[in-house]
Formats: structure tokens, C-alpha cells, sequence
């Protein structure tokens, strides 16, 4: 492989993908959006911080060139994703998504979609002790609920939060164990996720099950038409290597 790779980052996929690139003595930079704030770095050189929008990635790529650029962004986070093919389109920098797979349901989960986290806050309306497990952005969806609600998220959340938080701060891989825990501990009786997919967090999510309790998705943003979609780090290593 020749030329520089950007990844942008923020996902377990991207610090992988770094991590095998780094491996192989490629030569790779990893974008990160700076939201947390002691970050897990991936091996190789790494940039924090936003470009300013599709115009200003596509900028900087003008001004930092690379061969190929590897959109590893979270699934949720669909403003990145959409200016980087923006940004592709602008500059002809060949482009991959590497987006994780979404959940699927097991026989004994009680799931129910949503397609916003205000939608999930009002289909939580009626449980008395809500696990949020929906990250520290987007919290002021739930302000509104008078359940008692178990937030966790890496760094603290930041208000308007539901008058009758607790917050728990963790970073995952979570055991099933430990969700086991947590749940019993504060007598959840509904679960709230994004549909992050993959392995490092889907322990909630038997835990629920065994516990017989419902668990409110949110559906992903669907990725932009026109973006070559890889599922996993092993394919967008070969992608990159065909390059
Ligand atoms: P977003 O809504 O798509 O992005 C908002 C802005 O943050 C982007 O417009 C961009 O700013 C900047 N940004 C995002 N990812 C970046 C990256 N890798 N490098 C440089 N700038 C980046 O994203 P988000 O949902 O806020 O997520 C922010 C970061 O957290 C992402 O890296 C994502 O992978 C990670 N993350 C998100 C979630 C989630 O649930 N959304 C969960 C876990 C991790 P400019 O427009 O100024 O370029």
C-alpha cells in the first residue's frame, strides 16, 4: 500500500483499522472529532478536531494530501459521514464507509423501534426506572421524564437532564455481568440504546433479555446513496490494499 490513509475516527473499527494499517507500515492518519475528553488514540499520527463542514475537509484534503480516506465515524454520527462524500466528491479522494453492522433481535427480546431519541423518550413514558444507554449528547430528549433514569456515558453528561438522574461513568467493553449488575442494582425496567451495533456493547443487551425487560432502539441514519459500504475491518483492509 502507498500514500497516506485518513481515517476518520471515533469508533473501535477505526482504532482497529489503525492498528492493523499501523501494523503493515502504512502510512495513516486518524481524525478524531475531539468529544471525549481522554480519547483512546489509535497507533499512528492523529489529528483532534472538527475541518469546518464538507468544504473545510475538502480543504484541508487539498492541503494534506492522501491516496484514500476511510470513513469509520460512528453509525449515528451521519453529519461526518455525509461531508466526507461531499468533501470525496469535491476533491476525487477515493472514499470507503466502514460501518458495523446493526442488531438483530434474539427469540425472547422484547424490542421496540424508534426513529429519534424523542420518540424513545416518549415510549419509555410509563416505566418507572429507564437505563439510558444513549450516550451524553443528546440527553435533553429525556429531560422531560420523571422515571427515575440511570445515564451512563464516558464523560459527564451536561444538563438539561431528567430531574431524577443517576449517572454512572464508564467506558465499555460492558460484561454481561456487569449489566446484570447495574440493572438489578437500579431496578431498571426498560432499556434505551442507539443501534451502535457490534460486540463492545451489546452485553445490555442479553442482559435485558434475561431479565425479561423491553429494550427501545433507535434506527440508525440510513448512509448516503453513492458511498462504497464495507462491514468490516478485514474488507476495508483489502479495499485499501487493491488500492
Ligand atoms: P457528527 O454529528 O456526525 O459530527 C458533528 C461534527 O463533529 C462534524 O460535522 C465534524 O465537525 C466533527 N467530527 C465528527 N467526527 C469527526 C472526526 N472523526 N474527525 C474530525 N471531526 C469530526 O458526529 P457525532 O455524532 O457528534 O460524533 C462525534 C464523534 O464521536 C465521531 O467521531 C463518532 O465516531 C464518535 N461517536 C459518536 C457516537 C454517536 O452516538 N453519535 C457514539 C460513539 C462515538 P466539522 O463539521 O467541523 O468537520
Amino acid at each position: 500500500m502507498t500514500g497516506r490513509v485518513l481515517i476518520l475516527g471515533g469508533s473501535g473499527e477505526a482504532r482497529r483499522l489503525a492498528t492493523a494499517l499501523v501494523a503493515e507500515g502504512a502510512d495513516v492518519l486518524s481524525s478524531l472529532a475531539g468529544r471525549v475528553a481522554d480519547p483512546l488514540l489509535p497507533p499512528g499520527e492523529v489529528r483532534i478536531g472538527g475541518f469546518g463542514g464538507a468544504a473545510g475537509l475538502a480543504a484541508w484534503l487539498q492541503s494534506h494530501p492522501v491516496q484514500s480516506m476511510v470513513d469509520a465515524t460512528h453509525p449515528f454520527a451521519a453529519t461526518m459521514t455525509a461531508s466526507a462524500l461531499a468533501a470525496a466528491d469535491l476533491t476525487g479522494v477515493p472514499l470507503l464507509r466502514l460501518q458495523r453492522p446493526g442488531w438483530f433481535p434474539q427469540p425472547g427480546d422484547d424490542w421496540r423501534w424508534v426513529d429519534s431519541l424523542a420518540e424513545a423518550a416518549v415510549a419509555v413514558a410509563g416505566f418507572g426506572s429507564v437505563f439510558l444507554t444513549t450516550g451524553r449528547l443528546g440527553l435533553a430528549a429525556f429531560a422531560g421524564l420523571t422515571a427515575r433514569c440511570v445515564v451512563r456515558s464516558v464523560d459527564p453528561p451536561s444538563p438539561p437532564l431528567p430531574e431524577r438522574t443517576t449517572v454512572v461513568l464508564a467506558r465499555g467493553p460492558f460484561t454481561v455481568t456487569d449489566e446484570l449488575a447495574l440493572m438489578r442494582q437500579h431496578g431498571v425496567d426498560v432499556v434505551v440504546t442507539k443501534d451502535s451495533g457490534g460486540d463492545m456493547t451489546a452485553a445490555k443487551l442479553t442482559a435485558a433479555r434475561e431479565l425479561g425487560l423491553p429494550v427501545v432502539l433507535v434506527r440508525r441514519p440510513p448512509v448516503p446513496p453513492g458511498v462504497l459500504t464495507v462491514a468490516t475491518v478485514e474488507d476495508a483492509l483489502t479495499w485499501l490494499r487493491n488500492r
